[in-house]
């Protein structure tokens, strides 16, 4: 079938006069809270009627019990793990104009960059120093960035060595694709493909990208469609939160979800939830419309974390360090970590390339894996349900039962002690190494001990990237 006619297919999932609708309507009763979440701890997700109630919480107390409710959720679900990834910007031309954006083409001030194959290279060999293995690789939309340029880059980063280490899965982060390009980035062997939609209000996408491939709204918003009809098995939305009302971006998140699921049998493996940061000549970064605040923003994480427990929500250095280990605890189950958002910045090359826009923690990986530990979370660089095939429905019909803790709890930790044998800091190593023998000794089902404990040796006897 051609492409057109699945397009002419397509109806557009979101409704904004019915959704501002649920919103407005009187805060939740006590006992309704109560109601959601006793459904919400039964692990099978919540209505969208259900999420707008919650989103009418503003008192501190009903607020306080959404969070503690988020973070048995969370805990049920992902146990104590933190997936880590850094960002890795190849190129920051652009041809859009989104008014929030450093790399927008009218920033005229802004160092362009398009990297080489061999700064590429240099660039993945500075994270694998690191202790990474696991990147998120983006670019500005431009013909000097185009799909084959890109798929040349992906190549390249999964070629680089340092020692025997190398990148073992790569997401992306790329403006909306034909069909035909979805299907090179599968063959390429991409782990998620992200993209937000930036606003699900219209109107209000219609007034901030106002030039170039990026102001066609229903492109972006049936991107996922594209995306999964190419076969790629694993999507990631996201919302920019400060531009429009964030109560509509995450009733629209969710039925983007759902709509994926009905169409598809599988929703997005990851929800990001960027919140707008200034940025050099982006004059809406600068002057945020709806600005959203620290409460809302823990409110935002925990009614995605009840509504969709099993995807992944991600979140990125463009938040603090004291907020970001707070919101561990309610939902996050991915971050970023030591990132830069110029090209070239990692291995210091292409001097003063532009950034997009500033970052609030700016911590090195390894300050962040120590601050991971003193919370008592794992670190994890897992990459095994990926590489052994659990992607989209496989992953969903895993992670649903619950099962997934006994492939991601002993994944998290035997990357954990990779890390900590090859990259950490001594004080890191030394508390790390603790953390990891208490966990294990915890561990209630003893053939699973048995099975991580061999591991665990085999790994300090020098055996590398050994998963389940
Ligand atoms: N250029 C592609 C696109 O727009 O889809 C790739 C992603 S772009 C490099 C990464 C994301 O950064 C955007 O989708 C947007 O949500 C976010 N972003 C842009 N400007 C921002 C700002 N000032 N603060 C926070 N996030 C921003
Ligand atoms: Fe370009 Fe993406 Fe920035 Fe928009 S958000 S100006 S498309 S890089």
């Amino acid at each position: 079938m051609k492409t057109s006619q699945l397009v002419k297919k397509r109806t557009n999932f979101i409704n904004k006069k019915k959704l501002y609708q649920l919103l407005d309507q009187k805060p939740i009763s006590d006992s309704q809270t109560d109601q959601i979440f006793n459904k919400a701890l039964k692990l099978k997700g919540l209505s969208l009627s259900d999420a707008a109630k919650l989103l009418t919480i503003s008192d501190d107390e009903k607020l306080i019990k959404l969070l503690n409710c988020s973070s048995i959720v969370k805990n049920q679900i992902y146990g104590k793990r933190i997936v880590l990834f850094a960002p890795l910007y190849i190129a920051n031309k652009c041809s859009n104009n989104c008014l929030y954006c450093g790399f927008r083409k009218d920033n005229k001030d802004l160092k362009r960059a398009v990297l080489s194959s061999d700064e590429i290279k240099n660039e993945v060999t500075s994270l694998l120093k690191e202790g990474h293995k696991r990147i998120l690789m983006l670019t500005g939309e431009s013909k000097e960035s185009d799909i084959d340029y890109f798929i040349k880059a992906i190549d390249t980063a999964y070629s680089v060595r340092y020692n025997d280490s190398y990148i073992r899965r790569i997401n992306v982060e790329i403006a909306p694709l034909e069909i035909n390009d979805f299907k090179k980035l599968k063959e390429a062997k991409i782990g998620t493909y992200a993209c937000f939609q930036e606003t699900y209000d219209p109107e209000i996408y219609t007034k901030y990208h106002i030039s170039g491939p990026k102001s066609d709204y229903e492109k972006r918003l049936f991107v996922m469609d594209t995306a999964m009809e190419a076969g790629i098995d694993d999507v990631g939305i996201g919302a920019l939160f400060g531009l429009a009302d964030y109560r509509f971006e995450v009733l629209s998140l969710i039925e983007h979800a759902k709509h994926l699921e009905k169409v598809f049998g599988c929703g997005p493996h990851t929800v990001s939830v960027p919140r707008l940061e200034p940025a050099d000549n982006a004059p809406i970064a600068n002057n945020v419309p709806y600005p959203v605040n620290d409460a809302d923003f823990k409110k935002i994480i925990a009614v995605l974390r009840l509504t969709l427990p099993y995807t992944g929500i991600i979140l990125s250095t463009r938040e603090n360090e004291s907020l970001r280990t707070e919101l561990f605890n309610y939902g996050v189950s991915q971050i970023s970590a030591g990132s830069r958002t110029n090209p070239g910045a990692y291995s210091e090359q292409c001097k003063n390339s532009g950034s997009q826009f500033s970052l609030g923690d700016h911590r090195s990986l390894d300050e962040v894996i120590s601050g991971l530990i003193d919370i008592e979370h794992i670190p994890s660089f897992c990459t095994g349900c990926y590489r052994k095939g659990r992607v989209g429905n496989d992953f969903m019909d895993l992670a649903k039962p619950g099962l997934i803790k006994k492939f991601c709890f002993p994944n998290a930790i035997f990357t954990f002690n990779e890390y900590i044998e090859d990259y950490a800091q001594i004080e890191t190593k030394n508390k790390g190494l603790k953390l990891i023998k208490r966990l294990v000794n915890e561990e209630k089902n003893i053939n699973l001990k048995k099975r991580i404990t061999n591991v665990l040796d085999k790994i300090n006897n020098g055996e590398r990237d050994i998963y389940f």
